[in-house]
């Protein structure tokens, strides 16, 4: 990646940062329509410039590829509204383009260069007054040499066949069903919290599997449990299952000790703001990337670039986890279950990592409390626990789509 290119994504990086809470405000989604009226595909002083209008700023990225020269732009997710190469082209550098969908959730338009380009520069800015995007990106002639050195080999073999979902990615429910991971906490070697000779491992399993029951009997739910042993699952395998099970939203389920504390009652975290930065790129460091953006493929791509995406999935995320920890803690009050003070919490959990699901972890109770402990044992507090949170995820799943619905009008 040249470094011009760099430069430019750096400045995209900042420019998220700068107008992510007003997106946020306007309700973020994936979903991007192009207007094919403000955009266009022209030749420019001795190079290609693209300039693509969306009616929203969404995750993407770009690359080139060699033998034949083309240009590959994804996008999550975007509507092409029936737009071709007779709207958008203008010049003869670019002679074709391709549109549509390379996989559930992204979008890929691909051209047909007439000679290898670089990428000389590339950056989306967002209107904040009204949410609307407009890619710019300029392409230039180099050597060819230069050209087969930069450009990235294609992460989908065949990708210009009507590429099937990847297998490790499980479809959608067909029925609209809410795909629930369930993440029982700890496992294994790793009891968790331990009293009286009650451990948060052996209760969480428990509890996970009797909460699975009780939405499986309500309908409207599919259940997946990222262990349904006495077995250690790392904290970065039990978010990647949940990618792999294609989670609408994943659950983690705790009871913790608090050595000489008095808490007790329910809490629920989500990611903390202030963690999220380090915390995307401490998890693209460590991890195989192709596990972070549910079959992106981010791995031998650009850090920045991979940063981007992160933080992009994460602005529309992030919201909706915190709404959900709204709603489920509402449900546990007008149920009269005991909540802890302040009971939502921000933390950097691992397990709430994953920037394209919306991810809660509750802690149900504190086993150092004998109030807790005592409920937690008891068989019938905690269905009337399961039942809470099946309302409060039914509740969740209602008012999600219909902001989704608003917000695609
Ligand atoms: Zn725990």
């Amino acid at each position: 990646m040249s470094r011009i290119m760099r430069i430019w994504l750096m400045r995209l990086a900042l420019l998220v940062c700068a107008f992510s809470a007003q997106a946020q405000e306007a309700g973020f989604s994936g979903l991007a329509r192009l207007d094919p009226a403000r955009s266009a595909i022209t030749d420019a002083g001795g190079g290609i410039e693209v300039t693509l209008a969306l009616s929203q700023g969404v995750p993407w990225r770009v690359f080139t590829l060699d033998d034949p020269a083309r240009l590959v732009l994804d996008f999550r997710e975007v509507d092409w509204q029936g737009a071709g190469a007779g709207d958008l082209i203008d010049g003869q550098r670019a002679l074709g383009l391709r549109l549509g969908q390379i996989r559930p959730g992204w979008s890929r338009m691909v051209v047909d260069l007439a000679g290898p380009h670089v990428l000389e520069g590339a950056g989306l800015r967002v209107d904040p007054q009204s949410g609307m995007a407009l890619l710019q990106l300029r392409l230039g002639e180099p050597h060819p040499q230069t050209f087969a050195a930069q450009a990235g080999a294609p992460d989908v073999p065949g990708w210009d066949l009507p590429a099937a979902a990847p297998q490790r990615v499980a479809p959608p429910a067909d029925d609209g069903a809410l795909r629930v991971v369930l993440d029982p906490g700890h496992g294994g070697i790793d009891p968790g919290a331990e009293v009286d000779g009650t451990q948060e491992k052996d209760l969480m399993l428990r509890f996970a599997r009797e909460l699975s029951e009780v939405l499986l009997r309500a309908g409207g739910f599919e259940v997946v449990l990222t262990r349904d042993a006495d077995e250690f699952v790392s904290l970065e395998r039990r978010v990647a299952l949940a990618h792999r099970a294609g989670a609408d939203v994943f659950v983690s389920l705790h009871a913790d000790a608090l050595s000489g504390a008095r808490a007790w009652g329910a809490s629920v975290y989500t990611l903390s703001d202030s963690a999220s930065d380090a915390a995307s790129a401490a998890l693209a460091e460590r991890h195989n990337r192709a596990d972070i953006l549910a079959g992106v493929d981010l791995s031998g791509k650009d850090d920045v670039v991979a940063d981007v995406l992160m933080d992009l999935a994460r602005m529309e995320t992030q919201p909706r986890a915190d709404h959900l920890a709204r709603v489920l803690l509402d449900t546990f009050r007008a149920a009269d279950l005991p909540l802890l003070s302040r009971p939502q919490r921000h933390a950097g959990f691992s397990v709430l990592k994953a920037p394209d699901i919306p991810s809660v972890l509750i802690e149900l109770g504190f086993l150092s409390s004998p109030r807790d402990l005592k409920n937690l044992r008891d068989p019938t507090w905690r269905a009337r626990v399961a039942e809470t949170l099946r309302d409060a995820l039914g509740a969740w799943r209602d008012a999600d789509a219909a902001r989704a619905g608003l917000v695609r009008q």
